[in-house]
């Protein structure tokens, strides 16, 4: 009977180890994670866990525990994988123990990235990757507290929008002159940082973080490089990941960015496959990246899953995801493109629009704002690489319906 590993225990292992069953994988299954939990939703960390860390959303959790014994998946849960000896014959715990496996499937995403300062380790200074950093954070974000929020990136902005909501006196620091600019571009992203001091974000952008001052061991204030010192009670520091990619290097194979995987997620070795955050994998405009969205984690690994159990796979999707930010669901299909054409379907200010970015008269990008009922064509438009006029594309009056009819 065959055997699979797979190696990291959230939203891609899990979707893995659901798709192997569905597919009518009949052999073992090992799904080794390090944090406590069985594999759980990470979206409603930046968000509900912190509006109310007692009590988990519904649906926290991807499947139940009875689920994982009825289909005999052996969950090894707060567990590490140290080395992947096929070898020997399949995976390295931390104890010791090998776990048998003929393929292995690592999904193993990665870690928040720290910041270079004396003091980015202190206990009022908070990274969000997984619950346990949710529930600790949600302890210093009460009413009233001041908190500075470094890096704008989709945690900092989330985060921040929790922040506001639960009453906290927010400022944030964020490097570039937006804040997601790297998801949105200048543009919206200005359009975003101007949403947020509507509600309250005080912003120091174009600003690095240079130090920390301390009183008990906690940081006290946040000094930026124009001098100034921002007192706080507590710190968010949303700086990037850095993909968990020491498993593969050990293991010799090919590693980039992330590890380099071809369209059937395979690794430079036909037995190890990758998925989610750290794979990095052809890009649907070209290139190779690694996509960090819920999306590519759950889409990628299903993909994996059909490729372990030998199915024709040829995954390369443009990327989608989703932010929801105060009154605000941000939704973005494709790239933008360089140099890119935009035209607006709606009007930017009454905060529900719809952008698209075209490059040579072809739709790549799509940015949907409080229309997430555009988001479903959108993405096929997208997808379809469709053409469109600026005219058609302005026009509410035509459904973007059409624009896929014409595109087909
Ligand atoms: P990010 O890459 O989105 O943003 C990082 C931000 O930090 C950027 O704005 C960057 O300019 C800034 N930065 C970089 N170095 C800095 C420094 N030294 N000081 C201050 N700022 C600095 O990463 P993130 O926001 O940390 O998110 C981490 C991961 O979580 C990503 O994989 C992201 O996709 C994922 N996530 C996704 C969602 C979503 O899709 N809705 C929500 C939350 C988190």
């Amino acid at each position: 009977m065959r055997s699979v590993a797979i190696v990291g225990g959230n939203l891609a292992g899990g979707r893995a180890v659901e798709t192997l069953r569905q597919a009518g994988f009949d052999g073992r299954i090992t799904l080794i994670g390090q944090e406590p939990w069985r594999p759980y939703e990470r979206p409603p960390l930046s968000k509900e866990v912190l509006w109310n860390p007692a009590n988990a959303p519904d649906n926290f959790f991807l499947q139940t525990e009875d689920w994982y014994n009825e289909n005999r998946i052996d969950l090894r849960l707060d567990t590490r994988a140290e080395a992947i000896d096929l070898a020997a014959g399949g995976v390295r715990l931390s104890g010791g123990e090998l776990v048998v496996a003929d393929q292995v499937l690592l999904a193993t995403g990665g870690h928040a990235r720290k910041l270079n300062l004396a003091g980015a380790d202190c206990a009022n200074v908070h990274y969000l990757r997984t619950r346990d950093d949710a529930e600790r954070m949600a302890v210093d974000l009460q009413a009233g507290a001041r908190i500075v929020i470094v890096g704008m990136g989709v945690i900092g902005a989330e985060v921040a929008a929790s922040a506001i909501k639960l009453g906290c006196d927010v400022t944030a620091v964020e490097p570039l002159a937006v804040p997601m600019e790297r998801a949105l571009g200048q543009r919206f992203g200005h359009w975003l940082g101007e949403e947020h001091r509507k509600r309250g974000v005080k912003t120091h952008f174009n600003r690095g973080v240079t130090g920390f001052k301390f009183v008990d061991g906690r940081v006290s204030a946040v000094e930026i490089d124009d001098g100034t010192l921002i007192e706080c009670d507590a710190v968010i520091v949303g700086v990037g990941i850095v993909p968990a990619t020491s498993l593969a290097l050990d293991a010799g194979l090919a590693v980039n960015n992330g590890i380099i995987v071809d369209r059937q997620c395979r690794t430079s070795n036909p037995a190890v496959f990758a998925a989610g955050d750290v794979a990095e994998q052809d890009g649907f405009f070209g290139g190779r990246f690694r996509q960090e969205t819920y999306q590519n984690a759950a889409d990628q690994a299903q993909a994996a899953a059909l490729a372990i159990l030998g199915q024709e796979v040829d995954y390369c999707k443009p990327m989608w995801y989703w932010s929801d930010q105060f009154d605000l669901n941000i939704q973005f299909s494709g790239q933008i493109p360089v140099q890119a054409e935009v035209v607006l379907r709606g009007d930017m200010g009454s905060n529900a629009f719809v952008a698209f970015f075209l490059s040579g008269g072809t739709i790549e990008g799509l940015l949907a704002v409080n229309r997430a009922s555009d988001m479903g064509i959108g993405k096929r438009l997208v997808e379809r690489r469709a053409k469109a006029g600026a005219a058609q594309l302005g026009d509410p009056d035509v459904p973007l319906r059409e624009l896929l009819k014409r595109a087909n």
